[in-house]
């Protein structure tokens, strides 16, 4: 890290917060503030990262005042040429990043992204098979309140349960294809938000083509390393992925869905718009076209596989230190953290606070087969792409693990928790929050 990249980082800010100052101060404090606490504060959570400030400006622009309802050449509204421009080239970005031939940069989100892959694989009421959100899945894979769930008839393939089994806690395989026999889903989906290992895409493809189902693969959280082919691609198995752009990919908050299906692109078009979403946020999609031109890049490369190597320096320490690591480890940029064989009375809720006040910000999270309710939990979930963004390496894991345990062990004693944020803290301002791609 430069200074002089410190500095211009700086400058941008005070300058970005001068200009909105002299409109709102109010807001412009509250920037300030979550500035400040970004800068730090070490993020750990898996879906998180920091965009880079010319991923963060572009999204900010005068990208914001149009209206571009439709497609590059087909809008409704004039006025469009430089964001057809635009939306075209973070199309063909996202096409080179993935290795695939047909991409949409509209959906605002993920779970945006998701429903209107739903709507263009399957009919209401149709049969979907995906993992149950408490064994990693997401709400968007069929939870009782979300539409996945509401419109949509989800049942549920399951993980090794078994201490004894090799893959305890990974996917079990015949339990897809058992749940697919019986149930004959309309669609299978694979992808997760609390899954520290290998997808094997291939075979679930292959368990797909089986029983007459099509294959949707969700990579928000690991389409970072997909993109830098630190994970496998879900191409060509996949009949349809969905990403979010801003976990770890490391661009704005938004959504992509992507195939390879000519006729499969033009149901997708249609269910994102009209099916779901009006106008499509522009500065976000010029903010999603910069952010892949960074992931392009050979440094996104290496990033990704630092982001990798961080993940398991960090469950290595963490099991030194006596905890457990669901699946015993990490191929990925995240991980679970059973905390129970340390403390049996210890819940992921107190973890999370006590190491929050300490200034590393985490989240609790279920652990397979948790016998507590998602608002307390046994476990944490960690991970690595933000931190490796700023900069951290392995030997800022084994710290960061250590202070981890010795605020845990000291069940959130005050005296604990002041020295490690001041530690915590000296570390941040050794590592600013700007990276090589600015
Ligand atoms: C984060 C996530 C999503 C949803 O993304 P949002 O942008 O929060 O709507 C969807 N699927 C999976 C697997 C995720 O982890």
């Amino acid at each position: 890290m430069t200074t002089q990249a410190t500095n211009t980082a700086q400058t941008i800010d005070s300058a970005v917060l001068d200009v909105i100052a002299r409109t709102d101060p109010s807001v412009a404090e509250i920037i300030r503030l979550e500035m400040d606490r970004q800068e730090h504060t070490i993020e750990l959570i898996a879906s998180e990262n920091h965009a880079s400030p010319a991923t963060m400006l572009a999204g900010g622009t005068c990208m914001t005042n149009k209206y571009a309802e439709g497609y590059p050449g087909r809008r409704y509204y004039g006025g469009c040429a430089h964001h057809d421009t635009v939306e075209q080239l973070a199309r063909d970005r996202a096409q080179e990043m993935f290795g695939c031939k047909f991409v949409n940069v509209q959906p605002h989100s993920g779970a945006q992204a998701n429903t209107a892959a739903f709507m263009a694989m399957m009919e209401p009421g149709d049969t979907f098979l995906s993992l149950v959100l408490k064994d990693g899945g997401h709400l968007s894979h069929g939870m009782f309140l979300n539409f996945s769930g509401i419109f949509y008839k989800p049942v549920h393939y399951a993980l090794h349960y078994d201490k004894d089994h090799p893959q305890h806690e990974q996917i079990d395989y015949d339990s897809v294809l058992a749940a697919a026999k019986e149930h004959k889903p309309k669609m299978i989906l694979c992808g997760y938000s609390a899954y520290p290992r290998v997808i094997d895409f291939a075979k679930f493809r292959e368990i797909a083509d089986e029983v007459g189902a099509t294959l949707m693969a969700d990579i928000a959280h690991i389409s970072g390393l997909v993109a830098a082919g630190v994970h496998p691609s879900p191409f060509p198995h996949a009949h349809i992925v969905t990403t979010t752009t801003h976990k770890s990919l490391r661009g704005p908050r938004g959504g992509l869905i992507m195939t390879n299906d000519e006729d499969l692109n033009k149901l997708i078009n249609r269910n994102v718009f009209p099916g779901v979403q009006g106008g499509p946020l522009m500065h976000i999609i010029t903010a999603k076209a910069v952010a892949f031109g960074e992931a392009l890049t050979p440094e996104f490369k290496l990033y990704q596989q630092q982001v990798v190597k961080n993940a398991q320096a960090l469950a290595a320490a963490m099991i030194d230190n006596g905890f457990r690591i669901t699946s015993g480890g990490t191929d990925n940029h995240l991980m679970l953290v059973d905390l129970t064989v340390k403390d049996a009375d210890l819940t992921g809720k107190e973890a999370e606070k006590w190491l929050e006040a300490a200034g590393i910000i985490t989240n609790k999270n279920g652990i397979p087969d948790d016998p507590r309710s998602p608002m307390i939990t046994s476990g944490l979930r960690l991970g690595t792409p933000a931190t490796t963004t700023r900069g951290f390496g392995e030997t800022e894991m084994k710290q960061i693990a250590d202070w981890i345990d010795r605020v845990i062990v000291s069940k959130g004693d005050e005296a604990m928790i002041s020295q490690v944020r001041s530690e915590v803290r000296a570390m941040c301002v050794k590592h600013p929050l700007t990276h090589a791609l600015v």
